[in-house]
């Protein structure tokens, strides 16, 4: 959470920018290390929507926090390893006939424990790995928070490099956009700019720093002086990745809605609230992007579709501030690897960049 109110007057309204942390992945389990078959392998859980398939057949590295014992209390350690230490090698196909007819059905449990190497598994043997990247004591260990990542580099790609392929554009992408446009909007008169950044969006929001927990509302009260401000004339940007028309399925898209890379931010509507977007949100931001010249898009669902889930709603319900659901198209949502258009992010910046000015 960070803000900049030097300059602003204490009844000025809020313009809040709101976006998640967090991305589908493979998170360790508390007694990871297993084996039987000649090969040490690691027990995991699936965080989020993850597209299962796309963690297959890649180079996994590792990142996390440790809990460790510092005298009486517990300190958290960041983890960072970007060795090539796993990977969950695919069935072959000579073994799985019907795969390419019948698609790939994945077992969560059976079918996606990393493959660390050759031998027996050996108790405590991941966390003590862990635990020499931090340089710490194994035995100071006490739990963790530990995800593995892809180790492919984000690339421009396509003949005019016009596209993104990297990890976790849903939805470090809104993040940077926003962390740029808070910096762009620290001094001044108008609104105050306020980026909120919540964790566990993908798995519902519901959690101490969470979208649907109190920590913006509290912490709104506690230091930008929420009490004096109206929030009537206060807007929440819940900035989060957007479904592009994908070419290879025209059809799972509302063929009035069609939503291009590079196309510009998207402003997401449902009638169901699944995206808190109104009219007069939807004005302000169509205003903003006007100041700033950029493009927008706009996406709904198929009426026989269900859409996906964000922070608007429940940042809505949380702070009780009009909030609109807007993001920069892709493809690929919650692979592993996703595509965005190269030029809509710094749009998304411009963007946000006017809206924080009000
Ligand atoms: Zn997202």
């Amino acid at each position: 959470m960070a803000w900049a109110d030097a300059g602003r007057a204490p009844d000025a309204p809020l313009r809040i920018v709101g976006a998640h942390t967090d991305s589908p992945n493979l998170r360790l389990k508390p007694i990871p290390d297993r084996g039987g078959t000649g090969f040490r392998q690691l027990g995991v859980e699936v965080y989020g929507s993850a597209l299962l398939n796309s963690w297959l057949d890649r180079d996994l590295g590792f990142s996390g926090r440790l809990a460790v014992r510092d005298g009486s209390s517990v300190r958290d350690v960041l983890v960072r390893d970007d060795r090539p230490v796993a990977r969950i090698p695919q069935l072959a196909v000579h073994l799985d006939r019907g795969v390419n007819d019948k698609g790939l059905v994945l077992n969560p449990q059976q079918h996606l424990s990393p493959v660390l190497g050759l031998g027996d598994a050996t108790p405590g043997a991941f966390p003590a790995m862990a635990a020499a990247d931090a340089d710490i004591d194994p035995d100071d260990v006490l739990a963790w928070d530990m995800m593995f990542h892809d180790l492919t580099p984000s690339r421009l790609v396509g003949l005019q490099e016009d596209m993104v392929s990297a990890p976790r554009i849903d939805n470090l992408l809104s993040c940077h956009a926003g962390t740029e446009a808070l910096a762009a909007a620290s001094a001044g008169e108008g609104p105050v700019p306020v980026l909120a950044l919540f964790d566990h969006e993908e798995v519902g929001s519901v959690s101490s720093t969470g979208a649907a927990g109190p920590i913006l509302d509290r912490i709104l009260r506690r230091f930008v002086g929420l009490a004096d401000r109206p929030t009537s004339a206060s807007v929440v940007f819940s900035v989060d990745g957007a479904h592009a028309t994908h070419p290879n399925y025209p059809e799972r898209h509302d063929p009035e809605h069609l939503v291009f890379l590079n196309g510009g931010p998207v402003l997401k509507f449902n009638a169901r609230e699944r995206y808190a977007t109104d009219a007069i949100g939807a004005g302000i931001v169509r205003l903003a992007a006007e100041r700033a010249s950029v493009d927008l898009q706009s996406f709904v669902s198929r009426g026989d579709m269900a859409c996906g889930s964000t922070i608007g709603p429940p940042t809505a319900a949380a702070v009780g501030m009009r909030t609109v659901d807007l993001g920069v198209a892709q493809l690929a949502m919650h692979s592993a690897r996703e595509t965005c258009g190269s030029a809509d992010p710094a749009r998304l910046r411009d963007l946000l960049v006017e809206l924080f000015a009000g």
